[in-house]
């Protein structure tokens, strides 16, 4: 049940008839991994916070730094120097303390991941290398849970759902193979702020809709950003039945 604390808290959310009383008890039931608490992972964080996801999974080896508070806008000033993780449980307790926070403070590596995404219903990757992506990628399709994937770079930025859960659908690794470790990240290349706050409140979004249970995944679709001409592209994305991570699924 949810508390009157709880349903005023969640009542404009409560008053959509796609969420309603039984989407939000659904949203508190939820477990969710956030792998990356940079740009991305900031406004994921905090909007699933608000919005009363249950427990929320916290994972980053990292510290705060300086140069990160342009466009992690979950981690501030004071916590420079901070665990991410801390730094952010910090504000998300602040911001929700009805919810629960766990707390990965190390680079996950095959075995800890898998057992992180076997302890969630949903996961949003927040990272920002391929080497990670294509582990969450590898441990969502072995554990059959949804993944949400953004990413962003300079002006640039991408969005897709992967759920294994769906016989049509792609993994990330069909959609991008085998990528390099030597492309930039945004520390390299630059970024702006705006945009990964774009990316991670959809990725959100989707998180949002998969959990409650309402509207139309972004599965099998491709969303392009174009932040320089503010322009929003859909590729179509097909599951690659020789795909070496998800090919012998489903038989
Ligand atoms: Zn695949």
């Amino acid at each position: 049940m949810l508390t009157d604390q709880e349903l005023l808290r969640y009542s404009r959310q409560i008053l959509l008839q796609h969420v309603d009383i039984d989407g939000q008890l659904r949203l508190k039931n939820a477990r969710a991994l956030i792998v990356g608490l940079g740009g991305l992972g900031a406004p994921v964080a905090m909007y699933l916070a608000a919005a009363g996801v249950g427990e929320l999974h916290l994972a980053d080896f990292d510290t705060v730094d300086l140069t990160n508070l342009q466009r992690q806008i979950i981690h501030d000033t004071d916590s420079v120097g901070q665990a991410k993780v801390d730094s952010a449980i910090h504000r998300l307790s602040a911001l929700n303390p009805e919810i629960k926070l766990v707390a990965h403070r190390i680079a996950l590596d095959a075995d800890t991941l898998a057992a992180a995404v076997a302890a969630v219903d949903v996961v949003l990757d927040c990272s920002d290398n391929f080497s990670t992506r294509e582990a969450v990628n590898a441990a969502c399709v072995a554990a059959c849970k949804p993944l949400i994937s953004g990413a962003a770079i300079r002006l640039e930025g991408q969005l897709s759902v992967f759920d294994p859960r769906r016989a049509d659908s792609p993994c990330y690794h069909c959609l991008y193979g085998h990528g390099s470790d030597t492309e930039l990240t945004c520390s390299e290349a630059g970024v702006v702020g705006p945009l990964v706050g774009l990316v991670g409140s959809l990725q959100a979004l989707e998180a949002l809709k998969l959990l409650a249970g309402f509207g139309e995944p972004l599965v099998g679709r491709l969303l392009l950003i174009d932040a320089l001409s503010t322009r929003f592209r859909e590729l179509r994305v097909k599951r690659d039945p020789g795909c070496s991570v998800c090919g012998t699924r489903h038989g």
